[in-house]
């Protein structure tokens, strides 16, 4: 498992964009905005649809399930808020019950919990909500929740 990162070492700021994000991570709740004229769900939020161009927006909440489509394993810390945590994985996660108007599945980037021996593509995840240490921030996580068949990993 990672090491913890040091969120007193980072301030989080929520944007007109992000705020009810923030808003709805504190809830346990995962989000994607969703564009209320054709459907379109995307992340991160943005404040227009990127296949309309409608500024009428609501959110979906997703179930915060999903399957890993690609990662990479960060191994240099870029804020000292990650001294300890290095090395962790950053994956691309295909969420399960998100999908584009046009049938693919949303995509989200999320850091797991697991080590990069345990990380394959194709393996399914579920988010999981970490309290930082400012009592209005909470961070979602994902964590491998189960096997698959059929998976894949860069081997040297
Ligand atoms: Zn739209």
């Amino acid at each position: 498992m990672p090491g913890t990162i040091d969120y007193s070492r980072i301030t989080i700021v929520p944007d007109f964009d992000t705020a009810e994000w923030w808003m709805g991570t504190k809830q346990h709740k995962y989000l994607v905005r969703q564009c209320k004229s054709c459907g379109h769900k995307w992340f991160p939020p943005f404040p227009a649809c990127n296949k309309c161009t409608s500024m009428d927006l609501t959110w979906f909440e997703t179930a915060g399930k999903g399957v890993i489509h690609s990662y990479i394993v960060v191994t240099q810390p870029i804020l000292s808020a990650f001294i300890e945590t290095v090395p962790y994985v950053v994956a691309l996660i295909e969420l399960d019950d998100c999908h584009e108007t046009d049938g693919a599945l949303v995509r989200v980037a999320g850091v797991l919990l697991d080590d990069e021996e345990a990380v394959a593509m194709g393996l399914p995840v579920e988010v999981v909500f970490q309290q930082t240490n400012e009592p209005n921030i909470v961070i979602p996580r994902w964590k491998i929740c189960g096997t698959a068949e059929n998976t894949w990993k860069f081997v040297e």
